[in-house]
């Protein structure tokens, strides 16, 4: 049987990262994935780097940042190797509230700001923004909407897992297309390698990084659930140069033109249909903040199955069984955090010491 130093099961962002980084540390990587490398929720993700988001939990924040931090230099290495753009924005994000909550590092904008920031937006009918700032009155008319700048930056996902996978390449990671994982192998409770449905491959050190699906890989049962998106992509509208988020939709820009539009959370399994009803919907309310986009067309509607976990938390590190990790339940936010969690988990494999301390992420924590 062939052998490697480590096997990682899955080729989305996060396998293809770590990949990179373990070989970068001279192992001898394979990865095998069940289908095309990069083509699951990798493939199907609005882009958002959203470091600073009050949608990530409070304790996922300090390895939020820190992966915000990380990812122009993640970026600049990939497109060094691969030749490929990843289309990495700088624009920063409009924030748009009815609730009025925004995070620390968001920066009220008055009406005036936000026509000159954005025009797309001016014809919003956003009414309030600017007015009173965090701690001022409540406003006093229950469907006043404000706005806030946040400095964060996009990329597209679907650039950013093509130069992946060509950089891998030219570092020597091997790829095991269209082989499914059935089963890990285990000797005297420690990994030896992986059992696909057409043979077998050996490695001391294998690490689960199937996405939606890592829960089914045997013996270990992960409590990982699919959580479908359902997303659209139009052409020809008004030109929107930032990512617009409200509590309904979100906008994200791609500099060729293309502006996608998201998304659904639906507990749905691994069905990933998408439906007119839903994408209309979704369109009608980015509709709601920019009003010139009815004249653009529909380029796209498509859906992916972000890894959801019962506390919203990643689960990073070993398993009960010697050399077997894990590194999945990244749910909304794996884009953004794959060049961190490939360096904490290259650090747990290779020196066994993390820097960062993430215990309340380990696997154990459902036993
Ligand atoms: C609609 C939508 C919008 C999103 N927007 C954002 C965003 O704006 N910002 C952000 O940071 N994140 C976003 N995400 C989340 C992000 O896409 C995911 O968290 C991330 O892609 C997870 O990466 P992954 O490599 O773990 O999973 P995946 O990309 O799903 O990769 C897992 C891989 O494992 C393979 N696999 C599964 N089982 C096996 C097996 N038994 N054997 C071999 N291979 C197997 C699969 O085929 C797949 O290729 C979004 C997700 C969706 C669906």
């Amino acid at each position: 049987m062939k052998s490697w130093d480590a096997i990682i099961i899955g080729g989305g962002i996060i396998g293809l990262s770590l990949a990179i980084s373990l070989r970068k540390q001279g192992l001898r990587v394979l990865i095998v994935e069940r289908g095309e490398p990069g083509r699951e929720a990798s493939h199907a993700a609005a882009g958002m780097l959203a470091g600073s988001g009050l949608e990530i939990p409070p304790l996922l924040r300090p390895l939020a940042e820190e992966s915000a931090r990380l990812y122009p230099e993640f970026v600049h290495e990939l497109e060094d190797e691969s030749g490929i753009k990843v289309d990495l924005r700088e624009h920063g994000t409009i924030l748009v509230s009815q609730g009025r909550e925004f995070p620390g590092a968001a920066e009220l904008m008055s009406i005036e700001q936000l026509a000159a920031t954005e025009p797309a937006l001016a014809e919003t009918g956003i009414s309030g923004a600017g007015r009173g700032g965090p701690g001022g009155p409540p406003p006093h008319d229950q469907r006043e909407i404000v706005a806030a700048y946040v400095s964060e930056r996009s990329v597209d996902p679907r650039a950013l897992v093509l130069a992946a996978i060509k950089a891998a390449k030219h570092r020597n990671v091997d790829i095991s297309a269209g082989a499914e994982v059935k089963a890990v192998l285990v000797e005297h409770n420690r990994i030896t390698g992986v059992e696909t449905d057409k043979t077998s491959y050996a490695a001391p050190v294998v690490v689960n990084c199937a996405g939606a699906w890592a829960g089914c890989v045997g013996p270990e049962r992960f409590p990982v659930m699919p959580v479908k998106g359902q997303m659209l992509a139009i052409v020809g509208g008004p030109k929107v140069d930032h990512v617009v988020r409200s509590e309904k939709v979100y906008l994200v820009p791609r500099s060729d033109g293309r502006l996608v539009i998201g998304s659904t959370l639906e507990n749905a399994g691994y069905n990933k249909q998408t439906d007119v009803d839903t994408i209309q919907r979704l369109f009608q309310a980015a509709v709601e903040l920019v009003p010139g986009l009815t004249t653009a067309k529909k380029h796209e509607a498509w859906a992916g199955l972000r890894p959801g976990t019962p506390d919203a938390l990643p689960i990073l590190g070993e398993t009960s069984l010697k050399g077997y990790f894990v590194a999945t339940g990244h749910y909304r936010d794996g884009i953004l955090l794959a060049p961190v969690t490939a360096q904490i988990m290259s650090d747990l494999i290779l020196v066994n010491a993390p820097h960062h301390n993430f215990a309340s992420l380990a696997p154990d924590r459902f036993s």
